[in-house]
């Protein structure tokens, strides 16, 4: 039959032809095609405006390389670790992923649930008496629609916190690494199926004594901050103020909680990091895999001594160089095909002291500090006052996590008041403190236009979000006598850089206005994945420029 074809039908056959690999190229800048992997990067607690395009290393790559959008934003209230990290992977806010915040009073038991914890004693942490698993997460990630439509690629996650991997894997990866201080090691737990041969011959019997940490010092040294000296007010003193921190030595619980407040740690992740990718296989088997990493030491080393301390931008540098060789090690496993989406899940507010001193503290209160427990102790007396005297204990009646309080239906019943009389009382009091921009009620965030009551809605979980959500004033740090954190709505803690690295988009600095919720509906249209309906998170155009 073949033979009949006359010469004018294979003509429009190849003209065709000639049509559709024209449409083809037309569109292959719109898709990455098939990378052999996918890198989905997170550094702790990092602001974008740490980032500069002079670094060095992998950090300073990407900023050159790479597709820098320069206003970006976590679109949401309660800005810690993991609703961020949630945000980053799943394309949908926090509230509609499930996570109100790290922490969160559960409406019915009463009781304080970790937002990666689990009561199924299958999902134990191997070497710890707890559980571990995504269960509490109501969405799913870029890596599990990356599964779905290609059952043989396989996604892993490492990090030096168990949120982090956790939230950024999802709910069917092959395989999640976190550091576990109370195990002194990297571990996982029987939600991901037994820890391989690499990662327990990657601890050693010891971590510190013949793992991969026994190669770190015994103190953290390093240069004095570029931004100011060493040893500065409100720093914390728990392992000394200045270089030479205590790290490798002690008691293995001192070596373990120290271990996770340095730089090293940092280190260790992307070693681990590289023997997942060689014992894995990774991007070596003809389809996309997904590896999700989140570098934590900037956090805990920031929560400590701050932002523009000496610690805190050498652990930056050192993130800086072992991204870098990070990099370079996938170039060369991967012959450079492979995609880098780097940001954080929320930043920080500097020490108050320095911004006292450089004239940047606008909370009404001396010096910024309200410390917590003292905030904490005036709450509860006036809940004494008001509901539980002479003999009734007022932390029964209500609890406080980051995000704000909970009332207990029960006691309050018992005490024959309602939720909202306490609520009420609640709020009227902590609008008369100095520090107190506005306490939230979901009837107020409900009814309210107001732009931040929207990024508290998009954190609002139905009985596990507090009774009444409390938004200090700016720059006004409700927390320890030391130190600095960050959880509020202000920018400070909720700008983070978003960059895209890799073959199919267009590198440059973009001025957009984008959010962390971004990241995976851009990946996973990108990768020709189907992305789920109801995303919070829009697909970027990776392909055009500021002004094209
Ligand atoms: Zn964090």
């Amino acid at each position: 039959m073949f033979l009949f074809i006359r010469p004018y039908v294979i003509f429009s056959l190849w003209l065709l032809a000639l049509l559709l690999l024209a449409l083809l190229l037309a569109q292959s800048p719109k898709a990455f095609g098939s990378p052999k992997l996918v890198v989905l990067v997170s550094v702790d607690q990092l602001g974008p405006g740490r980032l500069s395009a002079d670094m060095p290393g992998g950090l300073g790559r990407l900023m050159r390389e790479g597709r820098v959008y320069t206003n970006a934003k976590l679109d949401h209230g309660l800005t810690n670790t993991c609703p961020g990290h949630v945000a980053m992977s799943t394309g949908v806010n926090p509230g509609k992923a499930g996570i109100p915040g790290n922490s969160y009073i559960d409406h019915i038991t009463g009781q304080q649930r970790y937002c990666v914890d689990d009561e199924d004693d299958a999902h134990r942490v191997f070497g710890a008496q707890f559980n571990r698993s995504p269960k509490s997460m109501t969405a799913t990630t870029l890596g599990d629609w990356l599964k779905a439509s290609s059952p043989v690629s396989r996604v892993f996650s490492v990090s030096g916190k168990d949120r982090s991997a956790i939230t950024m894997a999802g709910k069917n990866p092959d395989g999640v690494y976190w550091y576990e201080k109370s195990v002194a090691k990297f571990t996982s737990s029987g939600y991901y199926g037994p820890l391989p041969d690499y990662v327990q011959v990657f601890n050693g019997d010891e971590f510190f004594v013949d793992g991969y940490a026994a190669r770190f010092p015994k103190t953290w040294e390093h240069k004095p901050g570029s931004h100011r000296a060493d040893d500065y007010a409100g720093e914390s003193k728990k392992d000394l103020r200045h270089s030479g921190h205590p790290v490798n030595v002690g008691e293995l619980e001192e070596r373990a909680a120290r271990f996770y407040a340095s730089p090293f740690l940092d280190l260790a992740t992307t070693e681990l990091v590289k023997r997942v990718v060689d014992e894995e296989r990774l991007g070596r088997k003809g389809v996309t895999d997904l590896l999700a990493i989140s570098y934590s030491s900037l956090d805990v080393v920031g929560h400590r001594y701050g932002p523009y301390s000496g610690e805190s931008e050498d652990t930056l540098a050192q993130i800086d160089t072992t991204i870098g060789e990070l990099l370079t090690f996938l170039d060369e496993r991967l012959a450079g095909d492979y995609v880098v989406a780097l940001s954080s899940d929320h930043g920080v507010l500097p020490l108050p002291e320095w911004l006292v001193e450089t004239g940047g503290m606008h909370c009404p209160v001396d010096g910024g500090r309200i410390p917590i427990l003292k905030a904490m102790l005036q709450l509860y007396w006036r809940l004494y006052l008001d509901f539980t005297a002479p003999f009734g204990d007022p932390r029964d009646l209500v609890g406080f996590s980051a995000a704000g309080g909970t009332v207990s239906a029960s006691y309050a019943q018992q005490l024959g008041i309602t939720v909202e009389q306490v609520v009420d009382s609640m709020e009227r009091y902590l609008e008369e403190q100095a520090y107190i921009e506005e306490v939230w009620t979901p009837l107020e965030l409900e009814g309210s236009d107001d732009p931040i009551s929207g990024l508290y809605r998009n954190l609002f979980v139905p009985g596990k979000s507090p009774h009444f959500f409390i938004q200090p004033k700016e720059t006004c740090l409700v927390y320890f006598s030391e130190g600095t954190s960050h959880g509020s709505v202000y920018d400070y803690d909720r700008r983070v850089p978003i960059i895209f690295y890799g073959a199919g988009m267009a590198s440059g600095l973009i001025s957009e206005a984008v959010h962390s919720i971004d990241i995976a509906p851009t990946l996973g249209e990108k990768l020709g994945l189907d992305l789920p309906a109801g995303l919070d998170g829009r697909v970027l155009d990776l392909g055009k420029l500021d002004g094209n």
